[in-house]
C-alpha cells in the first residue's frame, strides 16, 4: 500500500524527535466473514485521527492482505517485526482495529498480550484504551517466569553434563593451559619450549636446587611466565611443581555432583622424574619437621654473649653451647664449626686458640665490668637525663627493624646484580641468535631492575631514620627507671640491654691459664670526665669529656667461680 511513516511525518510535519510514536498496526483479512468498514484506509483513517488527538507522531505497520486460515505470527512479517520492537522496548503506543488484527488465534493473541505487558505497551483500539492486565494474565505472566527459569536451568544443566562429557573425553576443561602445554582443537598439546623448561624445573628440584635457584636459573636464560615477568614467583615455581598434568593426568572435579573424573593428558616428565622430585620433597619436609621439633623439645638457654662474644684470633664470633644439668658449659670459637664447611674456600680462617671459656664464668666478668664502667661513667648519667626529651620507641623493635630493612636491601642487591648479569648475557645472545628475539625479555627486566633499585633506594632511607642517633636515647629513655637495678634484669633484658651498650666483646688467650677480654663500649663511658666550667662557681654548668670505648681485663675463664 506503500504507505509509510516518512510520508505521513512529512504530511502532518510533525516532529519526530520530540514526539512520541503511535505505532498503527493495519490489516484486512481476506476471510468472508469480513466485516464492514475495516478496509485498510478505514483503519488507517482512525488510527491516524487518534494520533493526532494524542499528539504523538503516527507510524504504519501494513500487513496488508492476509489468508487468516493459518493464524500464527509465521504468516506475518509484519507483525513479527513489530513486535521485535515491542520486546525491543521502543513501542510505547501501538493501535489496532481490534485485537482480531493481532491474532485470532487464542495461543497466539495470549503470546502478544504477554509480551504487551511485560513492556508496559498501551494499546489502543477505536473504542479507547484496552486494559491488557487482568489477574489470569498476571497469573499466565507468573507462569510463565517461572517456566524461563525452569528451562534456564535445563539449559545450563544440559551445558554442565555436556562439559562434563566432554572432559571426560580428553578436552581440556577451559582458561589457560597449564605451563608446559597449548591448546589444539580443545586438547591439551606438549609446547616444545616450555615443556622443556618444565624438565629443567623438575630436574633441578629433583636435584636438590632450591626453588629460589630455580628462578634464578628460569630469569638467567629469558624465560618468561605467561604473564610475560621475566622474575617467576617462589609461588608459581612450587605449583608447577605439584601439577600432576607433567605425569600425564590431571583430576577435574564437578562442583555441582561432587564427582571426580581423572583425565588423560600428554606427559611432559618421564615418571623416574617425578619420583625423584617426589622423594625430594619428602626429604625436604622430614628436615623442616626434625628441625622444629627440636625448637620445641628444649627449653632455650638465653646466652648473654651471643654476637657479642668474638674470637680474638680469627675473628668469629663465639657461641654457646648450654645443655641444661651438665656440670659446665661453654663458649667455643664459631670457626671450629664453620672451617669444615669453609675447607679449601677463600672463607677459611685458621683460628689459634685452643681452650673454650666456661658460659657462667664469662657472662659475669662481661657484666659486672660493664656495670661498673656505667656507675661511674658521666656521659651515661648524662645521657639518661636528656634522653627524657625524646619519643617512645624501644631499642628493640628498632633494631629488630633495621635487621629486617638490611636483610632486604641486601637480597634486593643481589637481586639486581643477577637481573643485571642476565641483561648483559641476553643482549649479547640477542646479537648471535637469529631465531629468538630476546628484546621484549630484556625491556622487562630493565623494568624489574629499576623497580627493585627504587626500592632499594627507600629502604635505604628508611633505615638511616631509624638507626639515627636519636632513637638511642628514646631507648634510654624506657629503661631509665630500671637502671639502677641491673641485677633485676631477666636474661633476656640483659642481653637486650648490653647489645645496646657494648658493640663487641673479644675474647683472647692470654697464656695457659688466662684469657683477656676486651669490651667495646658503643660511646666513650670508659674514664670519663666531668669539667666544670668554672671550679669555683659550679653554677656556671660543666662540659663532659669524654672518655675510651674500650675496657679490658684478665681473667681465667676456666676456673670455677668461687665467690
Ligand atoms: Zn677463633
Amino acid at each position: 500500500m506503500g504507505l509509510d511513516s516518512e510520508n505521513y511525518s512529512v504530511v502532518f510535519g510533525y516532529n519526530r524527535l520530540v514526539k512520541e510514536t503511535f505505532h498503527i498496526y493495519t490489516r484486512v483479512s481476506t476471510s468472508v466473514q469480513e466485516e464492514d468498514g475495516t478496509s485498510l484506509d478505514t483503519q488507517l483513517e482512525l488510527g491516524i485521527e487518534r494520533s493526532k488527538k494524542l499528539d504523538m507522531k503516527p507510524r504504519v505497520w501494513n500487513e496488508g492482505s492476509q489468508s487468516s486460515s493459518r493464524d500464527d505470527l509465521s504468516n506475518r512479517p509484519v507483525l513479527t517485526e513489530l513486535l521485535q520492537e515491542v520486546q525491543e522496548g521502543s513501542v510505547k503506543h501501538l493501535y489496532v482495529w481490534n485485537t482480531d488484527r493481532l491474532s485470532r488465534n487464542i495461543q497466539t493473541w495470549g503470546l502478544i498480550r504477554l509480551l504487551l505487558i511485560k513492556n508496559d505497551v498501551h494499546l489502543h483500539t477505536p473504542t479507547g484504551e484496552m486494559i491488557l492486565s487482568d489477574p489470569q494474565t498476571n497469573l499466565m505472566l507468573g507462569i510463565m517466569s517461572e517456566f524461563s527459569q525452569y528451562d534456564n536451568l535445563i539449559r545450563t544443566e544440559r551445558f554442565r553434563l555436556g562439559k562434563l562429557q566432554r572432559i571426560k573425553d580428553g578436552f581440556w576443561k577451559g582458561g589457560p593451559p597449564p605451563y608446559g602445554y597449548r591448546l589444539r582443537d580443545g586438547h591439551l598439546e606438549v609446547d616444545d619450549f616450555e615443556s622443556k623448561w618444565v624438565i629443567k624445573i623438575h630436574e633441578m628440584y629433583r636435584d636438590g636446587h632450591t626453588v629460589d635457584e630455580i628462578k634464578d636459573t628460569l630469569m638467567k636464560n629469558g624465560v618468561m611466565t605467561r604473564r610475560d615477568n621475566p622474575v617467576w614467583s617462589l609461588g608459581s615455581i612450587n605449583s608447577l611443581l605439584s601439577n600432576t598434568h607433567y605425569d600425564g593426568y590431571w583430576y577435574y572435579t564437578d562442583k555441582k555432583s561432587d564427582q571426580t573424573v581423572r583425565v588423560s593428558c600428554p606427559r611432559i616428565c618421564p615418571p623416574e622424574l617425578i619420583q625423584g622430585v617426589k622423594s625430594s620433597w619428602d626429604k625436604r619436609r622430614y628436615k623442616k619437621g626434625s628441625n622444629r621439633r627440636t625448637k620445641t623439645g628444649v627449653t632455650k638457654y638465653t646466652y648473654l654473649l651471643s654476637k657479642i662474644l668474638k674470637c680474638g684470633h680469627c675473628g668469629s664470633y663465639y657461641y654457646g653451647n648450654y645443655r641444661h644439668g651438665r656440670q659446665s658449659n661453654y663458649y667455643h670459637c664459631g670457626n671450629k664449626t664453620n672451617k669444615y664447611r669453609d675447607k679449601g674456600t677463600e672463607n677459611e680462617k685458621v683460628c689459634g686458640s685452643k681452650r673454650n671459656v666456661r658460659i657462667d664464668n664469662t657472662e659475669k666478668v662481661v657484666w659486672d665490668l660493664v656495670k661498673d664502667v656505667l656507675a661511674s661513667s658521666h656521659l651515661y648519667k648524662e645521657t639518661i637525663k636528656t634522653g627524657v626529651m625524646g619519643t617512645e620507641q624501644s631499642l628493640k623493635g628498632s633494631k629488630d627493624q633495621s635487621i629486617k630493612i638490611t636483610k632486604k636491601i641486601d637480597k634486593l642487591q643481589a637481586d639486581v646484580q643477577k637481573v643485571t648479569d642476565t641483561i648483559v648475557d641476553l643482549t649479547t645472545q640477542n646479537l648471535l641468535s637469529k631465531d629468538r628475539d630476546l628484546k621484549r625479555v630484556i625491556k622487562r627486566l630493565e623494568e624489574t631492575r629499576n623497580q627493585k633499585e627504587v626500592e632499594i633506594r627507600k629502604l635505604t632511607t628508611d633505615l638511616e631514620e631509624i638507626e639515627s642517633a636519636g632513637k638511642w636515647v628514646d631507648w634510654l629513655k624506657v629503661w631509665k627507671n630500671r637502671m639502677n637495678d641491673l641485677d633485676k634484669f631477666t636474661p633476656e633484658e640483659r642481653h637486650e640491654f648490653l647489645s645496646g651498650i657494648v658493640s663487641e666483646v673479644v675474647v683472647t688467650e692470654h697464656d695457659k691459664q688466662e684469657h683477656k677480654l676486651e669490651v667495646f663500649f658503643r660511646f666513650p663511658y670508659v674514664g670519663d670526665k666531668l669539667v666544670y666550667v668554672d671550679p669555683n662557681k659550679k653554677s656556671k654548668g660543666y662540659k663532659i669529656k669524654n672518655g675510651r670505648k674500650v675496657k679490658s681485663t684478665r681473667y681465667d675463664l676456666l676456673k670455677k667461680f668461687t665467690s
